[in-house]
């Protein structure tokens, strides 16, 4: 006899992890603007070391301008979500982030300058 593990999913594999968001917003990105979707550089390390607000778990990208400005935007989601309701999320929250990189792309270089390392994240 062999056992359907299909059916049944195992914690662990159902856990919302740092790296498993990234991977999925990742995806989700390029998915929605397959040449622009990889301007976004996942921030790994300081994704799975953040501590944020309690039962809240974060991951960082980058953006990079030419004249060597970051800027960083984030996505915010309670440890205890389900994957599909992290999944849902995806579709806006990569909206978000392209017009965060628009809003960063349009400022002038001077105005990168001013702020060097600075955060779009509208809180
Ligand atoms: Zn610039």
């Amino acid at each position: 006899m062999v056992a359907n593990y299909q059916d049944k999913p195992l914690p662990t594999e159902d856990a919302v992890s740092s790296d498993w968001i990234i991977e999925q917003l990742s995806a989700e990105l390029i998915r929605q603007e397959p040449v622009l979707g990889h301007d976004f550089i996942a921030i790994g390390r300081m994704s799975r070391i953040t501590k944020g607000p309690e039962g809240m778990r974060t991951v960082f990208f980058g953006l990079r301008c030419d004249c060597d400005t970051s800027a960083i935007v984030s996505f915010e989601v309670a440890v205890d979500k389900a994957r599909s309701q992290v999944m849902e999320a995806l579709p806006q929250t990569g909206q978000r982030f392209f017009s965060q990189l628009r809003t960063f792309r349009q400022m002038p270089c001077s105005a990168h300058n001013s702020f060097r390392i600075g955060s779009l994240n509208q809180t």
